[in-house]
Formats: structure tokens, sequence, C-alpha cells
């Protein structure tokens, strides 16, 4: 196997006529790790994806693999392989065709390269399926083929669009904790794109959060989490309330903000303008019912929607500054001194559980 390489995108643009669809993005994937482009639709992840590939003409900027600029190089010599959402595989061809098929390209000779997709096969536990049509395979076991395919040129890294998007959600999950072992026991570099905070969390080493064509924020699954970098990021992620407002005070600690709608919101941090409007974010989980313990960490609203989860129920409260806040209480919490829609509910949180959030330079 070949090692790991880094992956380095230096202000990269792509412009299709009259839209730009990735503005300048600089990001490094640190080698051998697993990266998830994260976002919705549109916003430029497979883009930046297929520029990384060479399936994709870079308008502007410079991508490297290891220390190699690719940027002009064809798909074939750059050390990357992907695979495509579609699987594409030749239906007229059987299985090791299908995953011999670059070797035969290359010039390998038939033993030697059936030899290779065979160890591939096995990689996939897909062997016993090794002369079957795709045709006669499920959707499932074509895309470990596919895979077995990608990764039998021995590519330095992974690129994988929307991979699991056409699978059921239980062969979805299954194939996940795959994906992760198989890139933990290869030890290459994926990138892998999806618009599904649940998968880039369950998967990603690092999660890159891509909004219009521009990364809002690149980090750890635990920091994109409990610090995301800017308001599109805690909305995306759907763990936060969203609260905007003007400086209405600030100590060493942080901030406090009013909201146009009336009310007044602390969160810890500084505002990158104190001048511009001030975006918070407060954790949806750890909200609680109950009187806040010191001004700006809580206020009473009416309840406009409750539904029960199980083990958490999620309350949905409108309040002056703030028209749909979201709070997970325990079922516990909850049970011990219920409320019902129409109900005014006093809520509270801890000081650190509220975060000044960034603006991203336009
Ligand atoms: P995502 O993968 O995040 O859904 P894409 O990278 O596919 O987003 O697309 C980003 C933007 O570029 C979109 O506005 C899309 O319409 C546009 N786009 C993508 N491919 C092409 C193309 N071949 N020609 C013109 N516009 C394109």
């Amino acid at each position: 196997m070949s090692k790991a390489a880094a992956i380095d995108i230096a202000s990269v643009t792509k412009v299709y006529g009259s839209t730009t669809a990735v503005h300048a993005i600089s990001l490094k994937i640190p080698a051998g790790s697993y990266c998830c482009l994260l976002g919705p639709s549109g916003c430029g992840k497979s883009t930046t994806l297929r520029m990384i590939a060479g399936h994709e003409s870079i308008s502007d900027g410079d991508v490297r693999l290891g220390n190699q600029v690719v940027t002009d190089l064809p798909p074939a010599r750059r050390g990357t392989s992907m695979m495509f959402q579609s699987y594409a595989l030749f239906p007229h061809l059987d299985v090791t065709d299908n995953v011999a098929f670059s070797l035969k390209m290359k010039g390998v000779a038939r033993e030697e390269r059936r030899r290779r997709a065979l160890e591939m096969l096995q990689l996939v536990h897909m062997e016993p399926y090794a002369s079957r049509r795709p045709a006669q395979l499920s959707g499932g076991q074509q895309q470990r083929v596919a895979l077995a395919r990608a990764l039998i040129t021995d590519p330095q890294a992974l690129l994988l669009d929307e991979p699991l998007s056409a699978l059921d959600p239980f062969l979805k999950v299954k194939m996940r904790a795959e994906l992760k072992r198989l890139q933990a026991s290869l030890g290459i570099t994926f990138v892998h794109v999806t618009h599904s905070q649940e998968e880039a969390m369950a998967l990603a080493d690092v999660i890159v959060v891509m909004n219009a064509g521009r990364i809002e924020q690149a980090a750890a699954p635990r920091d994109v989490f409990e610090r995301p970098a800017t308001a599109f990021v805690a909305r995306f992620m759907g763990d936060h309330n969203v609260i905007s407002g003007r400086l209405a005070g600030s100590d060493e600690r942080g901030v406090s903000i009013a909201p146009a709608g009336g009310g007044l919101f602390s969160a810890i941090g500084a505002p990158q303008d104190a001048d511009a409007p001030i975006d918070i974010a407060v954790r949806t989980d750890r909200v609680r019912i109950g009187p806040a313990s010191a001004p700006g960490l809580g206020f009473t609203g009416v309840v406009e929607n409750v539904e029960y989860r199980g083990s958490s129920v999620k309350l949905t409260v409108a309040g002056a500054g703030v028209d749909d806040f979201t709070a997970i209480v325990s079922d516990t919490d909850f049970f011990a001194a219920p409320v019902k829609v129409g109900d005014a509910a006093p809520l509270a949180w801890n000081r650190e559980d509220a975060i000044v959030l960034g603006r991203l330079a336009s």
C-alpha cells in the first residue's frame, strides 16, 4: 500500500459561466485523516471533491497532494481515486474484471490483475461474488465492488462522493462503520462528501462545513458541535439556538446582547466587531425549565410545541427576542414538572452554554 498524503487546497476557486461554485477556499487535510465535506445541496462540496480528483478543472488556486502540485494533472496521475455516487460499474463485466479494470488500462498482465482484484474483493468481503455481474448484486454489494475498484490503484487519498446516500438506513449505518474500519486499516486519507451531519459526526476526524461555496468551519467533530464558528454552522448542525442582537454590555468573560424584539442574553467570548450585529448560540440540550440564575441566562416564553422523544422531550418556546427556541430536556426533568402548549414557561441555562459566534469576512 502507498503512503497516505496530505491534501493542501490553496485559495481554490471554481467558476461555471456566471456562477462561482467555490470561492477561493483554503484547506489542509492531514495525511491519513478521515475528512468529511459537509453542507446543504449546492454549497460546492462535489465541485471541491472533483477538483481534488482532477475530474473538474480548477479556475484559480492550487491543489497539492503530499508535496506535489496536482492542479493540472489528469485524474489517473494524481495518486487519488474516486468512488462515484452511482458506482458506475460496467454491466457487461463480472465483479473481478470491474475491479481489475484500471490495471488492465495500465497493461498489467491478466493473472496479476485478477490476483490483485481478488485481494481487494477480500478487503471489502465480496470475494464470494467475484464472478457475478453487477446486475446480480444488491445496491450495498455493488457499492463494495465500487470501493474495491477505487482502491486497486493503491491511492494515497480516496475521494467518496455521497457514498452512502443510495443505501437504506440500516445498510447506511453498517457501511458507515465499514468505511471507518477500512480507512483506519489502510491508513490513507479519505475525503467523503455528505449532507448528513450525523454521518459526518460519526466518521470524520475533520469536518469541513461549507455554505455557498465557502468554508464556514473546518475542525474536529467535537469542536464543530461544541464551538460552532458561525451562525450557519450552529443552525446546520442543529443542536444550538441562534440569537442575534446588538451589543448591550461586556466584561472580561463575554457579552450581553439585546435582540431587536426585546430581551437580553449573555454569552461567553468576544465579538469580532462590537458595532455589527452579534450572533450567539445556546446549546439546546443544556436548557432547563426553571428560573435563570442571573440576567441574560434565560427567559420566559410561551410553549408552542411539545414533542416526546423517549429519553428526552423537545420543547419549542417563543419569547421576547426569540421566536423559535428549542429546548431538549430529559424525560425525568420534564415529567417532574410538565408543561403544555400555551403555558408560560421559564427557561434557563448556564453561562458556559451560550457562546459568541463569528462571522465570515465577506
Ligand atoms: P454540492 O455538491 O454541495 O451539492 P455542487 O458542487 O454540486 O454542490 O454545486 C455547487 C454549485 O455549482 C451549484 O450552484 C451548482 O448548480 C453549480 N454547478 C455544479 N456543477 C456545475 C456545472 N457542471 N455547470 C454549471 N454549474 C454547476
